[in-house]
């Protein structure tokens, strides 16, 4: 929601480096009970617990990008799962340290008198721990059922494997990062993840090998030691190694990436090229987005952007060479944007940390498409650069693909040459330009998204074909182009939005 001037992300920081008492308590930190949280919950005196922290956050109100009102929903309550919902990735801990009040207490819990079996038997029946315990004996036994590892060496390898038992298994669902003797290696299955974290034993080489057996789902990561010495033990385990638990559940993992290259794309917009560190193996899918994160005045900060290619392969009879060293951002750097501001003054040569991949959009979506039609606005056109080469170079059905592209100005359109380019290489692939502030020399369509615009464009090639239509831009664009097509008469299942 539009904010009151001054109540940007940067004036919050810089009124929580101000030496204000933010919390209310002077810099006391207390233990808050669920009744004494509960009385904070109006606006002017609010708290909310985050994962057993409970802030204060009535001074922070006028600041939330959400509004007031989203922040109200939480309102003297536990506000974890609206919060893990909506923005997981925002480090309010950074954000918001100066609003500590304290710690939840633990809520005290009358113990039977007698024996170990009398307590068991009385826990059993705490409804919380059946859960746990239920919650446990099920992740245990999907572990079992799909996951072990195992390692093995010669004189110069250490080989890990995992057998995940998947038959879909493939790169993009294995993230590696090994630097500094310490390695992590993540299997991604649906919503859930798999976790080997580990500090091993003895130093390795910066050269990590992934190999995978997509039709049984082994995954081997190969490790080229630095000594020819013989290893004990593969090295400490750290915390949430051997782990098989809900992608929700792991936090975003970061690794240090150098800026390599920055070129024009428009105005104010421009392709980042970041590069990788030697021992990380890491392919961003179709559809999802990475989170980049730098200190800014001293505060953490994290923003989503969507990974695109380097340039739009005209020739669709190969898949492009992804060398799985650089991720490509298409980034539009704004005038008052705390964020993009920021990344604009990195040198080429500096570092900025990214996250693993998150989103949920899913390759199959598309997959039995006939028809697929993109709507983007603005910087929304990024996700549709893997879509579009996807589409039309590993989607036989496909009959046709549409992008109709919303911008300002003519301008303002994002790699406009290229998409004319490969509309008139590709038969199946269609573009139509739309501005909302045309110049008056602009001849094309113009106008905002509407039912208009949107019955006049979006369209079926044949009466009954399978259609998928994705969308993305900014929030309210996203959100009423998805009530148009459902006004219009396409179902949720022919609508994909992408949002964060
Ligand atoms: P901010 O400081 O947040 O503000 C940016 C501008 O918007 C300012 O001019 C400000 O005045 C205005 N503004 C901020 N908040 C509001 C508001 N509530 N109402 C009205 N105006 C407001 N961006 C890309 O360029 N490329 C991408 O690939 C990309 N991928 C994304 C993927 C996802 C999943 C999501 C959710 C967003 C993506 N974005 C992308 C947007 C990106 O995450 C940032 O929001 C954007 O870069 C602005 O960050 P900033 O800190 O510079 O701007
Ligand atoms: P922009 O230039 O401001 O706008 C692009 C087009 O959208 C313009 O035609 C604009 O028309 C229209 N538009 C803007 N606000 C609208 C609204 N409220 N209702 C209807 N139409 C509207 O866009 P931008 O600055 O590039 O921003 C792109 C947005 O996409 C950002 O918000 C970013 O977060 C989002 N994004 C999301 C993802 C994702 O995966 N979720 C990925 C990339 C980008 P007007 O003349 O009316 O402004």
């Amino acid at each position: 929601v539009p904010l009151k001037p001054g109540r940007s992300l940067m004036d919050w920081i810089r009124l929580t480096k101000s030496g204000k008492d933010l919390s209310g308590l002077k810099g006391r930190l207390i233990e808050v009970t669920e009744d004494e949280l509960s009385k904070h919950n109006k606006k002017e005196d609010c708290w909310i617990c985050i994962r057993g922290f409970v802030y204060n956050v009535t001074p922070y109100m006028e600041y939330h990008p959400g509004g007031e009102d989203e922040l109200m929903k939480a309102a003297g309550t536990d506000g974890t799962d609206l919060f893990d919902q909506v923005h997981r990735w925002v480090n309010y801990e950074s954000m918001l340290k100066e609003c500590l009040v304290g710690r939840m207490a633990v809520k005290p819990i009358a113990a039977p008198k007698g024996g170990l079996l009398h307590i068991l038997i009385f826990l059993q029946q705490i409804p919380e721990v059946q859960i746990v315990v239920y919650k446990y004996i099920f992740f245990s036994l999907l572990y079992f059922l799909f996951y072990s590892y195992d390692w093995f060496q010669t004189d110069s390898l250490i080989t890990i494997v995992i057998y995940t038992k998947q038959k879909d298994m493939n790169a993009e669902l294995v993230i590696v990062d090994c630097q500094d003797k310490q390695l992590r290696g993540e299997i991604i299955m649906d919503d859930h993840s798999y976790l080997i974290g580990v500090d091993l034993d003895h130093a390795v080489s910066e050269d990590v090998t992934v190999n995978i057996a997509e039709k049984v789902g082994k995954v081997e990561i190969i490790l080229n030691k630095k000594e020819n010495i013989h290893w004990k033990t593969l090295g400490q385990p750290q915390e949430g190694h051997n782990t098989f638990i809900k992608r929700t559940d792991r936090g975003l993992f970061y690794r240090k990436c150098k800026l390599v290259s920055k070129t024009e794309v428009t105005h104010d917009t421009k392709l980042f090229c970041l590069m990788l560190p030697k021992g990380t193996h890491l392919c961003v899918p179709t559809g999802q987005h990475v989170y980049l994160k730098q200190i800014i005045a001293g505060t953490e900060v994290v923003k989503p952007y969507t990974p695109v290619l380097p340039f739009l392969p005209l020739d669709f009879q190969e898949p492009p060479c992804h060398d799985g060293v650089h991720i490509y951002l298409m980034i539009k750097i704004y005038s008052h944007g705390l964020f993009t501001q920021a990344l604009d003054h990195l040198q080429i040569g500096d570092y900025i940390s990214v996250s693993n991949p998150e989103g949920n959009f899913k390759k199959s979506q598309v997959q039995t498409s006939e028809d697929l039609l993109l709507l983007a606005g603005g910087t929304g056109f990024t996700p549709m650069v893997k879509l579009l080469n996807f589409a039309l170079t590993e989607v036989s059905c496909l009959r046709t693909v549409k992008l109709i592209f919303f911008n300002k100005t003519e301008e303002d359109i994002l790699w406009r040459n290229q998409l004319e380019q490969l509309a008139l290489k590709d038969g199946r692939f269609e573009v139509q330009f739309i501005l909302s502030q045309p110049s008056k020399d602009w001849v094309g369509k113009q106008g905002k998204i509407s039912s208009s615009l949107l019955s006049e464009f979006v369209k079926r090639s044949r009466k009954d074909s399978k259609v998928l239509i994705c969308i993305c831009g900014p929030a309210p664009f996203t959100e009423q182009g998805v009530q148009y097509l459902k006004d219009l008469g396409y179902s949720q299942e022919e609508i994909h939005a992408f949002t964060a």
